[in-house]
Parts: C-alpha cells; sequence; structure tokens
C-alpha cells in the first residue's frame, strides 16, 4: 500500500476528473485512451441536464436514482484508486455489502443480472426498487465515484444532441472504454500475482450449477471463496495492487490494453444466459447466446470506428435544407425548473413529433446568435455551402459549422 502510495504524483491527474469536451472523464482516461482523443471535438450533449434530468422531470424516472438504476461494472484498477479518496473505503464496503465485488472489480451476480432484465421487461428502467447502483451517494443524487466510473457510466447520455449520429459516437467510445478497462484489469491482476487460470476455471465450476452460484444479495459466499482464492479476505489489498501496477505503467497503458488478450468466462455466461426465466428471454441481447469463440478485437481497431463515427457527427451534407415544421422557436418562458435550468439562454427550441402536435417532443435552451442561424432557414431552403459559412450570423458563432451539423442531425433543418 505504501509503495502505491509513493507511485501517486502530487495532484495526481489519475485521482481527479479529466476534461473533454465540456464533460468530466476519469482521469485515467487520459492516459490509457489513444491522445488524439483529446483532440476532438466532443459533442456538448446539452440536452442531457443529469442535476435537473429531465427524465425525471417528464418520464417518471426517480429523482435520486434517475439511470443509475443499473449494476456497472467497475474494473478493480478504478476501485484502487477511489480507494484513495475520503469516501473510498465506504464505497468498496457498499459493494462488498451487496456482494458484488469480484477480482476484476465490482461485477453482479447471475441473480441480479436477472432482476436487471426484470426492470427492463417491465419497463422500470429508471424507476427500479431493486436495481440501485451503491455507488450514487442517495443523499445529493452524486456518483461517488465519479472520477473513476467505468466507461458506461462516463459515454451515457440519455438525449444526444446529434440524434443517431450521437448515438453512434458515443457507443463506440463505450465500446474501446469498456475493452480497455478489461484489458487493463485482467493484465493488473496478472502483475499483482493473481493466478488467472485458476479464476477462470473457477468460473467455469461455478458455471455447472449457476443457480448456487448467487442470490438477491450477490455472489454466494461458495462462489466468492472459489474465485478469490487465497486473496479471500484481502479484497481492498487486491484492489490497491491493481490500481499500483496500473499507476506504475501509467506512460504505457494504451500499449498494454492493446497487447493483453482478454480472457473471457464463455461456459459461465453461457449458463446465466440459459437460466434467465423464459418470460425475461427477449431482454436478452442475442449476442449473448452465441459462442465468442474467437479473439476479441483490439481498441486500436475500435478506435478506427470510433473515427469513423465522429466524422459523421460533424460533416455537413450537400443540399438545400429548411426549418423543420414540426420546430416552433419562441422566447424561454423561464417558467419550469427546465426552463430555468436555460435561464441564460432568451430562447427555446420546442419540437414536436409531427407539426401541429400539441405533445412536445424535446426542447433546448438557445442563444440569440443560434436562433440568428436558425431564422436564415425560416420558410427557406438554403444550401450548406462556403456562402453560408460566411454569413455574418454564422461567422457569429464560435464554431458555426458545428452548430449547423448539430441542428442537422436532430433534425431541426431538414431537406
Ligand atoms: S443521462 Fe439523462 S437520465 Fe441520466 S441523469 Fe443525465 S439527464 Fe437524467
Ligand atoms: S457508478 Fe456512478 S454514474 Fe455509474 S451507475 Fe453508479 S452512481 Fe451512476
Amino acid at each position: 500500500m505504501n509503495e502505491f502510495k509513493a507511485l501517486l504524483q502530487k495532484d495526481d491527474p489519475f485521482l481527479r476528473p479529466s476534461r473533454l469536451g465540456s464533460h468530466n472523464f476519469p482521469g485515467i482516461w487520459t492516459a490509457m485512451m489513444p491522445r488524439e482523443l483529446f483532440g476532438l471535438q466532443i459533442p456538448e450533449e446539452r440536452r442531457a441536464t443529469c442535476m435537473n434530468c429531465p427524465k425525471a422531470s417528464h418520464e417518471g424516472f426517480r429523482a435520486d436514482y434517475r439511470c443509475c438504476t443499473y449494476h456497472p461494472r467497475v474494473a478493480n484498477f478504478l476501485l484502487g484508486l477511489a480507494l484513495e479518496t475520503p469516501v473510498g473505503e465506504r464505497v468498496l464496503d457498499n459493494i462488498m455489502d451487496r456482494g458484488m465485488l469480484i477480482p476484476e472489480g465490482m461485477h453482479y451476480a447471475p441473480a441480479q443480472w436477472v432482476d436487471y432484465l426484470d426492470d427492463l421487461q417491465s419497463d422500470a428502467f429508471g424507476r427500479s426498487e431493486k436495481v440501485l447502483c451503491p455507488n450514487l451517494d442517495q443523499s445529493t443524487g452524486y456518483c461517488n465515484i465519479h472520477a473513476f466510473r467505468n466507461a458506461v457510466c462516463s459515454t451515457f447520455f440519455c438525449y444526444k444532441d446529434h440524434g443517431d449520429a450521437g448515438e453512434g459516437f458515443w457507443d463506440q467510445l463505450q465500446v474501446l472504454g469498456s475493452q480497455v478497462e478489461m484489458a487493463l484489469g485482467q493484465w493488473a491482476l496478472e502483475q499483482a500475482g493473481f493466478d488467472l487460470d485458476r479464476y477462470f476455471k473457477a468460473f467455469d465450476q461455478l458455471g455447472r450449477n449457476i443457480h448456487k452460484a448467487s442470490g438477491q444479495q450477490g455472489w454466494q459466499d461458495s462462489a466468492r471463496e472459489l474465485l478469490w482464492g487465497d486473496w479471500l479476505g484481502r479484497e481492498k489489498e487486491l484492489m490497491r495492487a491493481c490500481a499500483a501496477v496500473i499507476v506504475r505503467e501509467r506512460e504505457n497503458l494504451w500499449e498494454i490494453a492493446n497487447s493483453q488478450p482478454i480472457r473471457e468466462s464463455a461456459r459461465f455466461d453461457k449458463a446465466m444466459v440459459k437460466a434467465v426465466p423464459k418470460r425475461l428471454e427477449d431482454q436478452i441481447d442475442p449476442e449473448d447466446l452465441e459462442d465468442s469463440g474467437g479473439d476479441t478485437v483490439r481498441p486500436s481497431v475500435i478506435w478506427q470506428d470510433v473515427l469513423k463515427a465522429y466524422w459523421k457527427l460533424w460533416y455537413l451534407p450537400e443540399g438545400t435544407f429548411a426549418l423543420s415544421g414540426k420546430v416552433r422557436i419562441e422566447s424561454n418562458p423561464r417558467q419550469s425548473p427546465h426552463d430555468q435550468f436555460y435561464q441564460d439562454k432568451p430562447y427555446m427550441i420546442f419540437y414536436y413529433p409531427r407539426k401541429g402536435s400539441k405533445v412536445m417532443d424535446w426542447t433546448l435552451g438557445i442563444t440569440a446568435a443560434e436562433k440568428a442561424v436558425l431564422d436564415l432557414f425560416a420558410g427557406k431552403s438554403r444550401e450548406l455551402d462556403a456562402n453560408l459559412l460566411m454569413n455574418p450570423a454564422v461567422k457569429a458563432l464560435e464554431n458555426g459549422k458545428g452548430f449547423l451539423a448539430e441542428m442537422l442531425r436532430r433534425k431541426v433543418l431538414v431537406a
């Protein structure tokens, strides 16, 4: 543990969030992801206003947990880093109390996964009583491991500024981050002296009697004994040891993630899928039923997919475009909490599912300068060409081209 502390720098960037566009990401992303990521123009995601959550205001999500009615997998080294924060011990105790800690990190047990599928089946995501992330501080609504959360939590935005193109980008980034986390987590275990062969054999053994492996309170004691081996009782020590080797190799993490083959507990996973009650089978991703069998995709290959999805966010297509008939732009009424969230924005876009509809699909606060750009398209089709980009209204925006791309993807401007 002292060695771990000695490896940490003063005000270590791994112990605080890093900035990617206007978002906070785990500090370790600065080292475990490609450097070029931090040069990209990241979507702002102005509509996922988490601490004034539109899903809680308008769609019945719990105001305390919102979309954290979910059990994320959090890699061992991220939890080891979290142990260096004032709430770290409490975080790990909460995870262990829920029976969700295994050597790879926080990982739901089979019965807890079935609870999640049950929530999906009954449309209870966001409203769940039983699938609640142990890392959420109920008194504040904040995530206790915000600077150490996993790639799924880091890249999840319920609404996307760029619609489907935004979804494509965040999904790819999530796949990349998850793959890197998994590779580094397994590499760290090996480096810390943990026997990975024995661990995956233990999963095979558990898969033979999957119903005995877990209950609503997580992994059963007998399963934990098998998975932890002689590390049982020293769980936090292993999390710290994993974090220590990651910190020690901070300059080489991307290369390590690209060289480490990811091992899977395929037999166990298959047994878990087969044990799902029939009534919930529709909620299983068909890919979960397939034998993965082959090699996992290297992060460097996934990174190319991230870049392809990225370019789809920002390109301006040929053709003429006008303001959609489903859109109204009005002064911000500043009445509801949602309007007030945009109190520095004098105008609102109101988007309806169809022309003349009384029910709104979504709203977004915009500046007077942004409204002036949209006014160029009111009742008039325009080409997205150099003339438009030179228009004083577009030039007045810090990133006029980006704003136009966003309005296209959101179908505010249509052909
Ligand atoms: S991502 Fe969406 S649902 Fe989740 S807290 Fe943020 S605004 Fe709410
Ligand atoms: S780890 Fe944090 S962000 Fe992720 S589900 Fe839990 S509380 Fe929410």
